[in-house]
């Protein structure tokens, strides 16, 4: 006779509903393209932070670049740095070491891609056929990684503390670089070029990193994803189309990401931050009525709740 689930461990999922996570590129996302602010989305972190959904930042930034910002911003849980090279997930919400991860201070840490010398060492293998095309950030000192980037020169120290990737300086022709980015997939190395630089590093993205997290996440919380990603770049085609809904949000410097999917995608109206709370805005529309346990106060906040809520992270 076929076993059928126990009506009570049927209704406790149907009162849950879904959990809800909110995954989010930063630069030209949540975060303004020239100011870095994020004014236009405050309300709509508050409508988040209400509902104890998470906002996970999925970014090219660094670690301790996202550990800066969550002083300011509502990061309290998880975050994807570098790409989608890192996970790293609280200890405090997950007690055991997932399937792949490790300890890393108060965190546990799953790296998809080899460490940064490991790309270093790729890039010097070059250094004879490419010689004087290209300047290596590996060992730079703040004041030249500032002068290249143009950022202050403590953030240049956090943004060049990098743990996969290598970003290079490319002083040649176009051309040049194109053959350059082909020897390093040659040597099974990917070569990515960002707005002020060449990016080599492994097979990681933003979208394979999420479908890692929201595994543990489904398994902690016992309860089904609903998931909603937002972003601007083309960086972020791999994360916009691994979620159960997509925002590409409008850029005043370039077109929208090219993206295969069509439904449950929307294309924002207004810009960085202000299109990022439309979109928030527009989804917490649709999917409120799948979560009956969306607390109205405080009050009656259930303990897996508060286990996933958004608050700002304390140092
Ligand atoms: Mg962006």
């Amino acid at each position: 006779m076929q076993h059928s689930p126990e009506p009570a461990s049927e209704l406790a999922q149907e009162l849950a509903g879904p959990q809800r996570l909110v995954f989010t590129d930063l630069d030209g996302s949540l975060l303004d393209h020239h100011t870095y602010q994020h004014d236009a989305a405050r309300d709509a972190l508050k409508a988040l932070q209400q509902r104890h959904i998470p906002v996970i930042p999925v970014t090219s930034k660094t670690r301790p670049e996202v550990e800066k910002l969550a002083r300011t911003l509502p990061f309290s849980g998880p975050m994807i740095v570098e790409n989608g090279a890192a996970v790293l997930i609280p200890q405090s919400l997950v007690q055991a070491c997932p399937s792949g991860a490790e300890k890393s201070g108060a965190f546990w840490l799953r790296a998809f891609c080899a460490p940064r010398q490991h790309w270093v060492d790729m890039v010097q293998q070059l250094g004879s056929e490419f010689r004087d095309e290209f300047f290596g950030l590996a060992g730079a000192d703040a004041t030249t990684v500032a002068e290249i980037t143009g950022l202050a020169p403590a953030d240049a120290l956090l943004a060049n503390t990098r743990a996969y990737s290598e970003p290079l300086l490319w002083q040649s022709s176009a051309a040049r670089r194109d053959l350059f980015i082909q020897r390093i997939s040659s040597l099974d190395g990917r070569a990515q070029i960002g707005g002020r630089l060449v990016s080599v590093s492994g097979d990681a993205d933003k979208g394979k990193a999420i479908a890692w997290l929201r595994d543990i996440i489904a398994t902690e919380t016992g309860r089904p994803v609903l998931d909603l990603a937002l972003g601007d770049g083309e960086n972020d085609v791999p994360m916009l189309e691994v979620t159960s809904s997509a925002v590409a949000i409008r850029s005043p410097n370039h077109k929208f990401p090219r993206l295969r999917r069509t439904d449950g995608l929307y294309f924002s109206k207004r810009c960085g931050p202000e299109g990022w709370a439309e979109g928030v805005f527009r989804w917490l529309e649709m999917t409120d009525h799948t979560d009956a346990n969306t607390p109205k106060t405080d009050n009656n906040q259930t303990k897996d709740e508060a286990l996933w809520e958004t608050s700002t992270r304390t140092e």
